[in-house]
């Protein structure tokens, strides 16, 4: 059996000039792990997710998805530093491709229909036929429930269809894991419960996901474990059921009492 961590985040570090927002950061996700990331706004969860995937590269640290560094040429350094040389946009792209991200507020294209939408990626990355893309846009479109809205544009949708439509859009890239950031705090809380519901199926299919959520009662149900940050750090992490009906750190204890 395989028991290496698919994602492995070491040593974490990113500044925006003088202000440290992550300040070393460090967590692995196993095979089919369920991981929720909780935090107060502005600890840097979503900091930690841009880097990732290199959305906004770290200012030190490694990240590894099924060992193969991210974002870094192994053994090129940049010649001016001991550092190791930054990838371009486009040798990225595939290694990007591997890691599906879903945001708080969609981001989908306005003047593409949902069916194009979750298409562009496996045309333009994959290099799918326009038909071969657009029938795996329909079956992941399906996946979420909307096969009754390919041909819809996103401002025709609620915004719970619109995030399903991009979690359609990050499952067509066929990716080894699954990064959400707050996906359902944009939503009305009637448009919640379809959006946790699609990423409860996914989780039931044994996926490999961070999920950064506010969500605590589903964080209990679905994560498998929790890392409570706050300022850049990781301040308390295990089993998600122990650590949320017996949090130890101050911190996490008044983070809970103030969103559950
Ligand atoms: P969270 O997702 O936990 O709410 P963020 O990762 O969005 O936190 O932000 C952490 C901190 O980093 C905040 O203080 C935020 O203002 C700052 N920050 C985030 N992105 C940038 C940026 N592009 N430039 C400068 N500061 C940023
Ligand atoms: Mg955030």
């Amino acid at each position: 059996m395989n028991t290496a961590p698919i994602l492995t985040v070491r040593n974490l570090k990113k500044s925006y000039g003088i202000l440290d927002v992550l300040r070393d950061v460090s967590f692995d996700l196993h095979r089919g792990e369920r991981l929720a990331i909780l935090g107060p706004s502005g600890s840097g969860k979503s900091t930690c997710l841009r880097a990732i995937n290199f959305l906004d590269p770290p200012t030190s640290g490694t990240i590894t998805l099924e060992g193969e560094l991210i974002g870094l040429h192994p053994n090129g350094k940049d010649h001016r530093s001991a550092t190791r040389r930054k990838m371009t946009a486009r040798e990225l792209a595939p290694q990007r491709a591997e890691i599906g991200m879903v945001f708080q507020l969609f981001h989908l294209w306005p003047h593409l229909t949902a069916r194009e939408n979750v298409a562009l990626q496996p045309r333009k990355v994959q290099r799918m036929s326009s038909s071969d893309a657009n029938h795996l846009a329909e079956a992941m479109l399906k996946k979420v429930h909307l096969g009754h809205k390919l041909d819809e544009y996103p401002g025709r949708l609620s915004g719970g269809q619109q995030q399903r439509v991009a979690i359609a859009r990050a499952l067509a890239q066929k990716p080894k894991v699954l990064l959400f950031d707050e996906p359902t705090s944009a939503l009305d809380p009637e448009l919640v419960g379809e959006v946790l519901n699609v990423i409860q199926e996914l989780a039931d299919e044994g996926r490999s996901m961070v999920l950064v959520t506010h969500e605590i009662a589903f964080a209990r149900r679905m994560a498998d474990r929790v890392i409570f940050m706050d300022a850049g750090v990781i301040v308390e992490e295990g089993p998600a059921r122990e650590v949320l009906a017996n949090a130890k750190e101050p911190r996490l204890r008044k983070f809970l009492s103030t969103v559950s």
